[in-house]
């Protein structure tokens, strides 16, 4: 990737940005033939994809160029309607790339199953019993979807969770017998969902109890992903304060995600911004990473931020966060969404861990990001400035107008819709004179 064409890419029109993704040997000719024709979903297939189709609901698809992750730089894609994310990415990811970039763990991917039996004659028996055929169970969830172990991945372990009734709900005792599933390249629902279907009979035959439910459980954490950085403070100057400041303050915003729910819950929308418009992107079910993410968030009982900030013994800036990211790079609409096949030709990716190392990096610059702007001059500022030319296009302004009444309204007291079309009425006057 040569990036010198991606300098001042904000500045760029869409045209000049397709053609400096292909200058930079980003795109092919080809993929850059097909932004400029839009990544749409075929009808054909947005009719097989979901029940009762009607229409397509389209959303932005935009890029961050500049992260540098694990020594390879990457132009990272996200789909989204809010304005600011993308600036705020792309800000966050060359004071980080300055300093030397992200670093990332990703951990081996293994997806989780769950039986619920309920009903037991002999609750320690049955758990005793279920331990005891280990293997064999495995076996036969493996038998279930061959295609998989053929593959290299399967079920792997097996562990037994007992969950004493609960008088204040009247719930009985469950046994919840659970499995961990290499779905490899896959984020693996179907996958799992099939070898659990395929257990529940031996599992009512071993204990003498009644199977539930048998279903995936989205808090994989099994599966999970780090990013970290390292900054020097001197990077983190902002206006009036010093790096030295930013940094305690951006700390102490931490702190304060990590202590008040009420701020954890702000603190992590924002991290997700970034994770889920490069889900999205890449095609793969954003709610699983939203509710896996969340749990993650409570896993000490107290919800908490995902990402921890904090001083290293020479001052710089250390940032770091995990979240479960089961992602794919097969399966579910991934191969069928035109956008999803771009973003895998874009990012050049070589697995799911390598998506997972992107999403997790993108997690944390969005708070770099969010937290750097909070604890200096605010976020409306930039996120008003944005928010401008959502107002101008809502009150109808077109072509030139945009600019026009954007630029206006950021200068005028009040940004508001009623503003915006006070502004728009004198624009289009004073071009009748
Ligand atoms: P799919 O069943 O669509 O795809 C997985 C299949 O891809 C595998 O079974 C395998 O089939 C094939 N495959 C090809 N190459 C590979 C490879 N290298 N590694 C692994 N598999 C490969 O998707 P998933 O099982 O991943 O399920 C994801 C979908 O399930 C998403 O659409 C999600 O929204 C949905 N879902 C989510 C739930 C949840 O999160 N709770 C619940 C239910 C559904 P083969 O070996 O036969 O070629």
């Amino acid at each position: 990737m040569d990036t010198s064409y991606l300098k001042q890419f904000y500045k760029k029109t869409r045209n000049e940005k397709i053609q400096a993704l292909q200058q930079a040997g980003v795109i092919s000719a080809a993929d850059a033939q097909m932004l400029k024709e839009g990544l749409s979903l075929p009808d054909e297939a947005a009719e097989n994809m979901i029940e009762n189709q009607l229409a397509k609901y389209e959303l932005p698809y935009g890029v961050a160029p500049g992260f540098l992750i694990d020594g390879k730089e990457y132009v990272v894609p996200m789909a989204m309607e809010e304005p600011s994310v993308i600036a705020a990415a792309s800000a966050a990811a060359k004071v980080i790339g300055a300093a030397g970039g992200f670093h990332t763990t990703i951990s081996k991917r293994r997806m989780i199953g769950q039986i619920a039996l309920k009903d037991l004659p002999d609750l320690a028996a049955a758990e005793k019993m279920v331990l005891a055929n280990k293997a064999a169970i495995l076996q036969l969830a493996n038998r279930a979807h061959p295609s998989i172990v053929k593959r290299g991945g399967g079920a792997k372990a097996l562990e037994v969770r007992l969950l004493p009734a609960d008088a204040t709900i009247d719930s009985p005792d469950f046994l919840v017998v659970q499995l961990q599933i290499e779905t490899l390249e896959a984020m693996g629902a179907n996958i799992v969902n099939t070898m659990m279907e395929g257990i529940r009979d031996e599992l009512e035959e071993l204990t003498g109890g009644t199977v539930l439910m048998g279903i995936l459980s989205n808090y994989a954490i099994e599966c999970l992903a780090t990013a970290t950085c390292r900054i020097p403070a001197h990077l983190l100057k902002r206006g009036q304060f010093s790096g030295a400041d930013v940094r305690d303050r951006l700390i102490e915003a931490f702190q304060f995600a990590y202590v008040d729910p009420y701020r954890a819950v702000t603190h992590n929308k924002g991290i997700m911004n970034g994770i889920d418009a490069v889900v999205l992107a890449s095609g793969n079910d954003w709610r699983a990473i939203e509710a896996g993410a969340h749990a993650y968030a409570a896993k000490d009982g107290q919800y908490r931020s995902l990402a921890t900030w904090s001083k290293a013994d020479n001052g710089d800036l250390l940032g770091e966060l995990t979240l479960p990211l089961p992602v794919g790079t097969v399966g579910g609409s991934i191969g069928i969404h035109p956008a999803a096949q771009f973003t895998k030709r874009l990012l050049n990716y070589v697995s799911a861990q390598e998506l997972e190392a992107v999403i997790v990096s993108v997690g944390l610059a969005q708070n770099f990001s969010a937290l750097k702007a909070l604890v200096t001059e605010g976020i409306q500022k930039g996120h008003m400035g944005l928010h401008a030319r959502s107002l101008a296009i809502n009150v109808g302004a077109q072509g030139k107008e945009i600019d026009q009444v954007t630029q206006q309204l950021k200068k005028a007291k009040n940004m508001n819709t009623a503003t915006a079309e006070q502004l728009l009425a004198a624009i289009r006057q004073s071009a009748q004179h």
